[in-house]
């Protein structure tokens, strides 16, 4: 017998795991979410750090962000499993003027889409959260006591736990090979669904010439008119198998952590030395040192590069003159892959030229963080073809061929 679901979700990382959980939360049950590796979390949610922050200067992330960081903090009573969200905050450190203006500015912004204890610090107050900074050239900052941490692996398991518990099937170890596709039947002039269409399948997305009707796994055919491409550095790939093009590239990011070491604050926020991008947090004994290095280039590199604890180091010990002292066992650093959109900013909704097709993709370095918003949104355009959470017109591909890209200029 076919094997059939509403919804089909390619992919099983934090991302899809949302997208699952929201739809079930709205009474769409028959979702299959399909995961190629035998255990969740291979892809980059495992390799996050976990930040969670609502410090953006574009309004639509910063509402994502707020939309999540609440859903977080709510996420242990509601899912019943950890978050393990710690309110620890983000702490954006200007060098220089122009930068100063520009956290200001995000601060304004931030205000007034209700994010309202973003408060601006002055350099003692920098120097109070951790006294081992070197804060001679530094002008000011920004604060917001609600950023802080996520477990990501955590919260997947939370998101798709609950997912299951209402009927959601995940297949582990199963590779989407393909995505079927056939004529589309077009909509009917009054808005009621086309008869042989998809239940759940609304009218308006059934203007484009092919629509879905299943997709090829090595188990075997699943019969679905809804997929959602949830498969993160990979989704390009995905795309490409209904023939969709999806501007989506890999960018390796690579973590460092020290060993244990003394005379730093037990506590302390996510720092962000703005003048070089260095950023660091603690976890557990040592520190988690990240930088974006500006020389990576685009491919599925996941190889972790020895030569990379020097230059990150060469930051560290500039921003932190105690962290010149610190070891750093090369094994235990690890990289992943970031999943790039040419704007930075995620592509969410359905594909222009397949009916049936939705985009959860891209989020640039923000997907965990952003992880309950994009869940929500997915679930909403699938089921209601729009959502009250964002204007989703913002996030979806149309965007860059309309020239319509999105500026997001606070990515780590
Ligand atoms: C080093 C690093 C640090 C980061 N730090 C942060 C941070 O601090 N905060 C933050 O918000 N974000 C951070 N990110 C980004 C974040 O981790 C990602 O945006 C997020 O995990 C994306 O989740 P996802 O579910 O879309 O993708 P993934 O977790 O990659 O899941 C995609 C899944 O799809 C599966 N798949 C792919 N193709 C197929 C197929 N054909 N068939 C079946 N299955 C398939 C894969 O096996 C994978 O499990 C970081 C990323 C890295 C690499």
């Amino acid at each position: 017998m076919t094997e059939t679901a509403d919804v089909v979700i390619i992919g099983s990382g934090i991302v899809g795991s949302s997208v699952a959980y929201h739809l079930t939360e709205q009474g769409c049950t028959n979702v299959l979410v399909i995961e190629r590796e035998a255990h969740q979390g291979k892809g980059s949610t495992g390799k996050s750090m976990g930040g969670v922050r609502a410090q953006f200067s574009t309004p639509v992330n910063i509402q994502m962000s707020r939309y999540s960081i609440d859903f977080f903090s709510r996420f242990d009573e509601v899912i019943g499993h950890p978050a393990d969200y710690r309110a620890h905050g983000y702490l954006f450190c200007a060098t220089n003027e122009r930068h100063l203006e520009y956290l200001k500015a995000n601060r304004e912004r931030q205000t007034a889409l209700g994010v309202k204890n973003v408060e601006l610090v002055s350099r003692e107050d920098i120097a109070k959260f951790v006294p081992q900074l070197r804060v001679d050239d530094i002008v000011g900052g920004t604060f917001c006591q609600t950023d802080g941490f996520v477990d990501p692996h955590s919260v997947m398991m939370g998101f798709m736990l609950k997912a299951r518990e209402r009927g959601a099937r995940l297949w582990l170890g199963t590779q989407v090979t393909g995505i079927e596709v056939e004529p589309a039947i077009t909509g009917t002039a009054d808005g009621s669904p086309a008869s042989g269409g998809a239940d759940i399948l609304p009218p308006h997305r059934l203007d484009p010439t092919r629509r879905i009707s299943g997709v090829m796994t090595s188990r075997g055919f699943v019969s679905t008119h809804i997929v959602v491409n949830a498969a993160g550095p990979w989704a390009a790939e995905v795309a490409r198998l209904a023939g969709a093009e999806l501007p989506v590239q890999p960018l390796r990011r690579q973590l460092v952590p020290t060993e244990h070491i003394d005379g730093l604050p037990q506590r302390f926020p996510m720092v962000i030395d703005m003048s070089t991008g260095f950023h660091f947090r603690r976890e557990g004994k040592g520190i988690l040192l990240a930088w974006n290095d500006p020389a990576e280039t685009p491919g599925f590199k996941t190889d972790f590069d020895p030569g990379f604890i020097e230059k990150i180091l060469t930051h560290a010990a500039s921003r932190v003159p105690r962290l010149a002292e610190a070891e750093v066992n090369p094994r235990r650093a690890w990289a992943g892959l970031y999943e790039m959109t040419p704007d930075h900013h995620a592509i969410i909704g359905p594909a222009p030229t397949v009916a049936g097709l939705y985009f959860v993709n891209g989020f640039s370095g923000h997907g965990v963080m952003h992880s309950p918003a994009s869940g929500r949104i997915t679930a909403d355009l699938i089921l209601h073809g729009h959502s009250d959470l964002i204007d989703a017109a913002q996030l979806n591909v149309e965007r860059f061929a309309a020239g319509r890209l999105l500026e997001e200029t606070a990515v780590l």
